[in-house]
């Protein structure tokens, strides 16, 4: 029954009652039983309890109906906050709120990741250590109207943040809640990028000092003690000739490697007939490789569908990886170059197997780094930039592939990729 129509009832009953008393009230007076003042004080005295109870029930529902609405609310505060939790709880970034006893109150899951699962009720110096932070949690809590400040972490592990440490607003009625909050927005990647800029800058520098240091001191000797030595001459200019060049392929490999990050993005769409690009090249790079005795010998099946390429950039990756193993292969052994539909459909396997020394397994791994070399001097011997890998990385990743590489010392290398077919035909 509703609460209305239950007091309803009630001061029905309460009503019957009174009405049933002053009518036996009126009849016993009627019947001499009692003197007209017992009845008036009876029925008065009956009133008015009667009254009191009706008034009691009344306060006792409006109590309930207070304390009901009271419950509502706590309900639906206990609902908002377990809310907040779990939209923090997605948040990648670690968040962390710290009450006025510098002790962690809140911690989301990315924060109990990277601090440890039982940082809560901790005092947070335990995790952060470093003077700075402390020094802004202190100004942070001692003023909730400090500037927030943004502070560099690092963790043993060599993952950085950016901290932003701002003061969270108090509500009057929570003396006692969290005062700040501490964001962390992971900087890791940034910071390698900025690195390898830099050591790219440098390693390019290097590499193009080395020749030109080369070449000025050449020049001097020729200017100078060399000056009327007309045999030395000849010698000198062709050392400093290959040096040019040098700086010259270097050079051509560094913009050729800037283009391609620039298409990175933009896929390839144009139709290349393989077997036409590998005989082309194989032909191109026979003679060099012939000086040393290399024959270079393809194995592409007849009727292999077009691929989705650029084909300049695919002539790059051919030209590098045959010259590659043309340069440190052995003498007088064979290069070889397939190409096979993958087992993965619409997909063509391709791979250049050598019979070279091989490359030990710990250079595998940073072979396509930017001037990575197992043995520098013989590459720049061979005249060797540093930079082929790097660049067949960077034009098979435009082409949504990549480059894998096997090598058993003493038998020989293999560098396979794969390409996508240009039209899959599905009758
Ligand atoms: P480089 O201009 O020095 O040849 P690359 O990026 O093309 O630069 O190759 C990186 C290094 O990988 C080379 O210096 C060489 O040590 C090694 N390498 C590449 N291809 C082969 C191969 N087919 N056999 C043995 N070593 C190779």
């Amino acid at each position: 029954m509703a609460p209305q129509s239950k007091a309803f009832m009630s001061l029905l009953n309460e009503r019957t009652v009174a009405v049933a008393i002053i009518f036996a009230v009126a009849l016993l007076w009627s019947v001499g039983q009692i003197t007209f003042l017992s009845g008036v004080i009876i029925a008065a005295v009956t009133g008015v309890t009667l009254l009191q109870l009706s008034l009691k029930r009344r306060f006792e529902e409006l109590e309930a109906r207070r304390k009901a609405i009271q419950k509502r609310k706590k309900d639906n505060r206990t609902t908002t906050v377990s809310i907040r939790a779990k939209a923090l709880d997605l948040l990648p970034s670690p968040f962390l709120l710290i009450d006025s006893n510098h002790q962690i109150a809140v911690a989301n899951v990315a924060a109990r990741e990277l601090l440890g699962s039982e940082i809560v009720g901790n005092d947070v110096s335990l995790y952060l250590r470093q003077s700075n932070f402390v020094a802004a949690l202190e100004a942070t809590l001692s003023d909730p109207d400090a500037d927030l400040q943004v502070i560099r972490y690092t963790t043993s592990k060599d993952r950085s943040f950016d901290v932003t440490v701002a003061a969270v607003p108090q509500m009057k009625s929570d003396r006692n809640g969290p005062e700040a909050m501490l964001f962390f927005y992971e900087v890791t990647s940034l910071i390698r990028a900025e690195q390898m800029r830099a050591d790219f800058v440098a390693n390019a520098s290097h590499e193009l000092r080395t020749p030109l240091t080369s070449i000025l001191g050449f020049i001097e000797t020729l200017i100078g003690p060399a000056a009327d030595d007309i045999e030395a001459h000849g010698r000198f200019l062709g050392i400093m000739q290959t040096e040019a060049e040098r700086m010259v392929r270097l050079i051509d490999d560094l913009l050729s490697l800037s283009r391609i990050e620039m298409t990175r993005y933009v896929a390839p769409d144009m139709e290349v007939d393989l077997s036409k690009l590998i005989v082309n090249t194989v032909s191109t790079l026979q003679p060099r490789a012939s000086d040393r005795g290399i024959t270079l010998k393809s194995d592409i099946p007849s009727g292999l569908p077009l691929v989705r390429a650029d084909g300049d950039q695919l002539t790059q990756v051919f030209i590098n990886l045959l010259s590659n193993a043309a340069k440190y292969c052995d003498q007088d052994s064979s290069v070889h170059v397939t190409a096979a539909p993958a087992l993965q459909e619409g997909w063509i396997h391709l791979t250049i197997r050598d019979e070279g020394p091989g490359i030990s397994e710990e250079h595998l791994g940073r072979l396509t780094e930017r001037f990575y070399r197992v043995d520098t001097a013989r590459s720049r011997k061979m005249g060797g930039t540093g930079l082929g890998l790097a660049i067949v990385k960077h034009i098979l990743l435009r082409h949504d592939s990549a480059l894998e590489i096997k090598s058993e010392l003493g038998k020989g290398t293999t560098f396979a990729f794969k390409l996508p077919v240009a039209k899959i035909n599905n009758a």
